[in-house]
């Protein structure tokens, strides 16, 4: 329905970006699922969202590339009209490594798009949300990590250090935009069962650390989903430069 919200969902082909997209598709959203090279799972859920009567539609996009996420927000705005809602969702990790076997290669590459990508798709929604711009208000929800806290020692600090870049750029636009009708928060999964471990090189990750989550046990894609669309609800229309947990207590 042309009247129904509209939300992007960067890096929603798979993982927590899929159930995010499902789970607004349920609430009434009309969602565009941006995927970079996943066409395949992509078209899938596209498929599913229609079969159970919702809208979507997946564009290709690696929002790291300035031009592709202009085109991303073209797309949307052809398609469906002015936007209501972000997930800033596309996130990479690289092998697990010391700091000292990094090269900036994989810095570029992490940052790029865990931190540059989440900025311009950032400042796309800005301008087309915000009432300083003719826009009628909106919601960012940034994917963040646990990592930012904990530094990810041994494995990946360039992946934790640009999700703490994420939580800075939470905090700083949440008052940038406050009084122009935008909303601004991050979750922070913890361990999550996706496949982003396994493009770390252990596929088997969470099962090997559920042990030190209190609650002793890795978390599903549905658990963070269903706070990042609580965030974007009027339910939650007096938060906003919040960073929520979603760690099962790590
Ligand atoms: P995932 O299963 O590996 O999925 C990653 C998604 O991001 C895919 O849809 C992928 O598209 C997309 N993507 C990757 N690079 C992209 C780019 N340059 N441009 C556009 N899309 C891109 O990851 P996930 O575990 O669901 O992670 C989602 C977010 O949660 C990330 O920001 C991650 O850092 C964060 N997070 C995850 C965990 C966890 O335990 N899983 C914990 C904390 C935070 P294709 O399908 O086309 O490859």
């Amino acid at each position: 329905m042309a009247n129904d919200p509209v939300i992007l969902i960067t890096g929603g082909s798979r993982g927590i970006g899929r159930a995010t997209a499902l789970l607004a598709a349920a609430a009434g959203y009309r969602v565009c699922i941006n995927y970079h090279q996943n066409q395949a799972a992509a078209g899938e859920l596209v498929r599913e969202i229609q079969a159970a009567g919702g809208t979507a539609i997946a564009v290709r996009a690696d929002v790291s590339k300035e031009e592709d996420v202009r085109n991303l927000f073209g797309s949307i705005d052809q398609t469906f009209g002015p936007l209501t809602a972000l997930v800033n969702n596309a996130g990479i990790l690289e092998k697990q490594a010391r700091l000292d076997e990094m090269d900036a290669e994989r810095l570029q590459r992490v940052f790029a798009t865990n931190v540059t990508g989440s900025f311009l798709c950032a400042r796309e929604a800005v301008r087309r949300m915000s009432t300083k711009n003719g826009g009628t208000g909106g919601a960012i929800v940034n994917v963040s990590s646990g990592a930012a806290k904990h530094g990810a020692p041994n494995e990946y600090i360039d992946y934790a250090a640009s999700k703490g870049a994420i939580d800075s750029m939470t905090i700083g636009l949440a008052k940038e935009v406050a009084a122009e009708g935008i909303r601004v928060n991050a979750v922070r999964p913890g361990l999550i069962y996706t496949d982003i471990h396994a493009s770390g090189g252990e596929p088997g990750r969470v099962d090997r650390l559920s042990q030190l989550v209190p609650m002793q046990r890795g978390g599903q894609p549905e658990e963070v989903a269903r706070t990042i669309l609580w965030l974007l609800s009027d339910e939650a229309s007096y938060v906003t430069g919040t960073l929520v947990d979603v760690t099962g207590g790590r």
